[in-house]
């Protein structure tokens, strides 16, 4: 088991498609507990293969509610659509706005090779759309609306939050 290093944005291998995994062997189920780690590491919900270097059609996520390990992941299904700002762990301090569905089911196989459905919606859904692009060597800053850097963003924000306050002052 091991932290792997996370490619950044700028390497090429980040732009390529993954192959399928054909055989899931001792090779691949350590790449996916690596991966797991390596993204506990980074504080990140989501890290695909390719992230690491490997390309392979693997994610992992972790929502919040444990890791997650899918293999040949795939969406067959979405419906309706948002926009929301996300991040990634090779774009480092940057933010973009995307639009992605708002539910969608994914077909993958897991760990045993057995085919699993997920539906998701919120953060696990926005998750399995960013890792599944990473796989078709897609990242957010290739289909954002908008980007900006961290601290443009937390300004952004700040200002929003000021603007409420005073708003809401304003109605006492
Ligand atoms: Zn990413």
């Amino acid at each position: 088991m091991a932290i792997r290093n996370i490619r950044l944005k700028g390497d090429e291998l980040l732009g390529k498609k993954s192959r399928e995994v054909t055989e899931i062997n001792g090779r691949i189920l350590e790449l996916l507990e690596d991966m797991v780690q390596t993204m506990h590491e980074a504080d990140g919900v989501g890290l695909a293969a390719p992230q690491v270097g490997v390309l392979r059609r693997l994610v992992v996520i972790d929502v919040g509610e444990g890791p997650v390990k899918l293999i040949n992941p795939e969406i067959t299904e979405s419906e309706g659509s948002v926009t929301e700002i996300e991040g990634c762990l090779s774009v480092p301090d940057y933010v973009g706005e995307v639009t992605r569905p708002e539910s969608v089911t994914v077909k993958a196989l897991n760990e045993k090779g057995e085919e699993i459905r997920i539906v998701a919606k919120g953060l696990y859904r926005k998750a399995l759309c960013h890792e599944i692009d990473h796989l078709n060597g897609i990242l957010f800053t290739d289909i954002a609306e908008k980007i900006y850097t961290q601290d443009q963003y937390d300004r952004i924000m700040e200002a929003r939050a000021a603007e409420k306050e005073a708003a809401t002052k304003g109605e006492n």
